[in-house]
């Protein structure tokens, strides 16, 4: 996976830089090696270096924004968890794929993923600001993603053709990676297909990299006539912090209606009192918990799945102690299927 594509690259401002450029200059500050990051959090050598092994083919990247909510010489921390690579990752165990939920053959147009009825799927870039180790989209073969303006004009030339298509959803990678300027106009041309009524965007760059949500994202996102849903992607209460707060607040006052999906992870989130806190957390800051993923088996994550029973427990116990609504639904995407399927 690229960490910017080099047309982000050409339009990198040259200093000084303005407050709306400080999460570019956050990308810029991020952490990419092992080595560094066990340094940073007082964590032993030995640690590193098993992490090396395991970064080969996805590297380490984490803000600092990140890290300064992971504890210190805390080698189990559930943020760190995600974001630190062991050794486990080279193992290719059978059943763990590089295409786990069948993406390849759902592409109506390079870059744009039909699975599901109504909705059409962008991936509008390969570029994240921050590698999660769990990551089922860390083979994708983002080579394909159009990069040119002609090439998405191309794209969208096929979802005017879809006439079914009421609701667009901007996905990666992380779409808020691009630029603003480049996202209004992809917004612009989006709000021209009349069938289109909705704009969902999913991303990670508000619990990695708050400082994202600028005055020009409220702007393409709120002034369109497509009503605006983000899903941000937060695994543990402990990532929600408080220039988390600040941002997912300055969304919602915008109008935006904030949803989040989180994978349950071995080790980070597997427990009934991980979610209920992450549940309450999240209500707290007005976003409605949507989805559990059961972990895509994707080649070098298998050290991260949970049994679906115990998914089950946990889902059964949760419905216990919370409202409904703040009990996620708990869903895997199963290859060929006409939508996620619902565990429990
Ligand atoms: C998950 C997903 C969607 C959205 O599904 P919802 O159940 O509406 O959240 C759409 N397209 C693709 C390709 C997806 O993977
Ligand atoms: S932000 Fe999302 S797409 Fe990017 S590495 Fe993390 S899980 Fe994968």
């Amino acid at each position: 996976m690229t960490i910017l594509t080099s047309s982000d690259r050409s339009v990198r401002p040259v200093l000084p830089l303005l407050p709306s450029n400080t999460w570019q200059q956050e990308l810029r500050d991020a952490v990419r090696d092992a080595g560094e990051l066990c340094r940073r959090l007082g964590l032993s050598p030995e640690l590193a270096h098993q992490a090396a092994a395991g970064a080969s083919d996805f590297p380490v990247f984490v803000t600092n924004s990140f890290l300064a909510r992971i504890a210190h010489g805390n080698p189990s921390d559930p943020l760190l968890r995600q974001v630190l690579p062991i050794a486990e990752e080279g193992q290719l165990l059978p059943g763990f794929s590089t295409d786990p939920v069948g993406d390849l053959p759902a592409e109506l147009h390079p870059g744009v993923l039909h699975k599901y009825l109504g909705r059409a799927l962008l991936v509008t870039t390969g570029a994240c600001a921050v590698h999660c180790r769990y990551c089922f989209r860390r083979h994708f073969p983002y080579e394909v993603v159009p990069h040119s303006e002609a090439a998405w004009d191309a794209a969208l030339t096929t979802l005017e053709t879809e006439e079914s298509i009421s609701e667009i959803i901007l996905s990666g990678g992380d779409p808020l990676m691009l630029t603003d300027s480049r996202l209004a106009s992809l917004v612009k041309k989006i709000a021209a297909i009349p069938h289109v009524t909705r704009l969902r965007i999913h991303t990670r760059l508000p619990i990695v990299i708050p400082a994202r949500v600028t005055e020009e994202l409220l702007d393409w996102l709120t002034s369109t006539r497509l009503t605006p849903v983000m899903v941000v992607h937060a695994n543990h209460a402990q990532e929600l912090a408080d220039d988390v707060a600040q941002a997912l607040a300055r969304l919602r006052g915008a109008g935006v209606v904030l949803l989040n999906q989180a994978v349950l992870l071995r080790g980070v989130n597997d427990s009934v009192s991980a979610q209920q806190a992450l549940s309450e957390r999240l209500i707290a800051l007005g976003v409605l918990p949507y989805y559990l993923h059961q972990l895509d088996r994707v080649q070098g994550a298998a050290h991260f799945e949970v049994p679906i029973e115990t998914g089950m427990q946990i889902i059964t116990e949760l419905r216990q102690q919370l409202p409904g609504y703040l009990v996620p639904r708990y869903v895997q995407e199963l290859p060929g299927e006409p939508s996620k399927t619902i565990l429990f």
